[in-house]
């Protein structure tokens, strides 16, 4: 059943920035901290070098990323860290045309997962793709990181700003 009596209207992000709407802020004085834990700390780290690290399972001889202490399917501590390279491909994307808070835009958000190139099959993250036509997006297609500067790294998976084609794709 549809609330006629009190229909609703999303707010826009524009009805706040220009304080066409009552707004107020709140800066809530939490601390807390978080442990990454020892694989994925060692990865971000790398990340601030621009180098993808993974980790290999001795048993299954699986490059295990992003890295773990354990091989999940051998339940065995994994062994070396293995670098491996910054490229790859789509596995699967989409294409959104609402933005963060749900209004539509004209250019995509492109999104995705990709395998890396040099990690085990279908060993993958999630991240944005950029310079690329959104209707050239192909599971398959070969990609590339784009990094932020060294300067501008903070050891975070956004260190990457997206991945680009790369290759004949
Ligand atoms: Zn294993």
């Amino acid at each position: 059943m549809k609330d006629r009596k009190w229909r609703g209207e999303p707010l826009k992000q524009k009805q706040i920035d220009e304080g066409e709407v009552t707004t107020t802020k709140w800066h809530p004085d939490a601390k807390y901290s978080w442990a990454a834990g020892k694989a994925m700390s060692r990865f971000l780290e790398e990340l601030k070098n621009g180098k993808l690290i993974a980790k290999k399972c001795d048993n299954c001889e699986r490059i295990l990323f992003p890295p773990r202490m354990f091989c999940e399917e051998c339940f065995v501590e994994t062994g070396d860290w293995v670098y491996i390279e910054d490229t790859g491909t789509i596995e699967t994307f989409s294409i959104s045309y609402l933005s963060l808070t749900a209004e539509r835009i004209k250019d995509p958000i492109l999104v995705g997962v990709i395998s890396i190139d040099g990690a085990s099959e279908k060993m993958g993250i999630m991240h944005y793709f950029d310079e690329v036509d959104p209707k050239k997006l192909r599971i398959g297609m070969k990609v590339k990181a784009v990094w932020k500067p060294p300067e501008e790294r903070t050891g975070s998976v956004l260190d990457i700003k997206y991945f680009k084609p790369f290759g004949e794709g």
